[in-house]
């Protein structure tokens, strides 16, 4: 059988067994669309069936979470932890705390989180977990008790050596931290490498907080790079205004670039004069107020809820919100708009049609689990850390997040190549690459 039809059977049978799950099926159709020429040349996978097994996850745990209001009501949530691949070493991935978290959500996060890890080169397999919770107008106290009852549901199933989860969206510091306590409490013993993205007094790692988004401007320096082209003095568009937008926007200014707008889900900002860094930290980390209070103390900035940020012309486009929310129309007005570059800090973020439409004009598109990964890679820093019980310097971690960010994008040029595409394909290099680092793993651990 030809491996284009063989890799639309599995697509097929996917569709099948998953039925409704439109963010899974999105995210397994993108990868395996892309793999037909990594499949010609190996047919040893096809063999070994790695695709049909790669789409199932080892396991799925969804569980109850109840919890009461300060009032005294009681509120039930549902919990989730996919543990999708143990290949290349324990599950490893974020927890979402966000009323659109479903089963679908879950899955779709913890395939990309597969071949991310992998691209980092380290030894981590790949997870995601999180609740349908809102954190939004909750007290600190009512955070407490929800993480507590989370925590109490996922404890078994984790641990320094099986999974370990960090934050993603709605879990931050602040959450890691009541989910910690309560793990130790229940297990009694304090296992530092369970959770990344911990207090730093108490087994976190330097830059994990800022890890993504700086990871994130590192890999979009690499990419201009191979066109003799830097970030100094370019406009810059960004969504989100959470751990990855924010520390994005910390060192594109540090570059000398012009991040102009961001937005939370009230709607965006849009700052010609560039964004003033130190007040958006104090709105979002300190006050945690909705992004409309910058412009109210920033006489450049407007807020909009009508549009995005991608109606604005810039030079670089890094969405770093949520998963798709740059749609085909958008991804033509960025190109229109003479848009160079477009990578994703956030997961999914550009439909797939969006995808198309950026390769297609030819300017340097950035997929998540490439561009992305630097949060995970420091999360795997903070677990060797954590094995050393040793706290590194903040140069020291920073530079082995650019040597890692170096390093994926080094391999997706490569990788492309490799298998027929040309070297700013990103798309088909970070699949490529961080497929065939699994399909090897799976290959000779046999048929498990
Ligand atoms: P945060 O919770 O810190 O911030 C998320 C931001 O995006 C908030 O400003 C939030 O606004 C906004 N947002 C979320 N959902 C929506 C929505 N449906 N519509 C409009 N705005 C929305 O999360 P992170 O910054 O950690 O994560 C952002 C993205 O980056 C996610 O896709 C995540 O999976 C990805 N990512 C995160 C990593 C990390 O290390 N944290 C690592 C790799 C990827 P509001 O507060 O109003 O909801």
């Amino acid at each position: 059988m030809k491996t284009t039809a063989n890799i639309e059977e599995i697509i097929e049978e996917t569709e099948r067994r998953n039925p409704g799950q439109s963010e899974f099926l999105e995210a397994v159709g993108v990868v395996l669309s892309s793999l037909a020429p990594v499949l010609d040349a190996h047919p040893e996978y096809r063999d070994a069936a790695i695709i049909e097994r790669i789409v199932e996850p080892e396991q799925l745990h969804m569980f109850r979470v109840p919890w009461t209001t300060d009032n005294g009501e009681v509120r039930v949530n549902r919990g989730y932890r996919v543990q999708f691949s143990s290949v290349l070493g324990p599950y490893k991935g974020g927890l979402r705390f966000h009323p659109t978290v479903t089963t679908s959500v879950v899955k779709f996060l913890g395939f990309e989180q597969i071949f991310k890890n992998a691209l980092t080169g380290q030894q981590i397999g790949g997870g995601k977990g999180g609740s349908d919770f809102n954190p939004h107008g909750r007290s600190d106290a009512e955070i407490m008790r929800f993480c507590q009852s989370f925590m109490t549901g996922l404890f078994r199933v984790i641990g320094p050596n099986t999974d370990v989860p960090a934050g993603d969206i709605g879990v931050g510091g602040r959450e890691i931290g009541y989910m910690y306590g309560q793990y130790k409490r229940l297990t009694g013993r304090f296992d530092a490498g369970v959770l990344t993205g911990k207090g730093l007094s108490w087994g976190g790692s330097l830059i994990r907080k800022e890890a993504t988004g700086y990871g994130l401007v590192n890999f979009v320096e690499n990419m201009l790079a191979t066109r003799s082209d830097d970030l100094e003095g370019k406009t810059v568009s960004l969504s989100g205004a959470g751990n990855v937008a924010i520390y994005a926007i910390e060192k594109l200014l540090a570059l000398g670039a012009k991040p102009v707008t961001f937005s939370d889900s009230s709607g965006w900002i849009h700052d010609p004069e560039g964004v003033d860094l130190e007040l958006l930290k104090d709105i979002k980390e300190v006050r945690r107020a909705r992004v409309g209070e910058y412009a109210k103390e920033r006489s450049s900035a407007t807020f909009h809820t009508e549009g995005s940020p991608w109606d604005v012309e810039v030079d670089v486009a890094l969405p770093s919100a949520t998963q798709r929310e740059v749609n085909a129309e958008q991804a033509r007005a960025l190109v229109k708009g003479g848009t160079k570059v477009v990578a994703e800090g956030a997961n999914m973020p550009c439909e797939p049609e969006a995808q198309q439409i950026f390769q297609e004009a030819g300017l340097l598109y950035g997929p998540g689990k490439a561009a992305n990964a630097g949060g995970v890679a420091v999360s795997a820093l903070e677990m060797q850390q954590n094995d050393e019980r040793q706290s590194w310097t903040k140069e020291k971690v920073e530079t082995k997040l650019e040597d890692i960010m170096r390093s994926i994008h080094t391999q997706c040029v490569e990788a492309s190549e490799r298998y027929g595409g040309t070297s700013d394909d990103y798309v088909l290099g970070a699949n490529a690459a961080g497929f065939t680092r699994v399909a090897d793993a799976m290959l000779a651990q046999g048929l498990v």
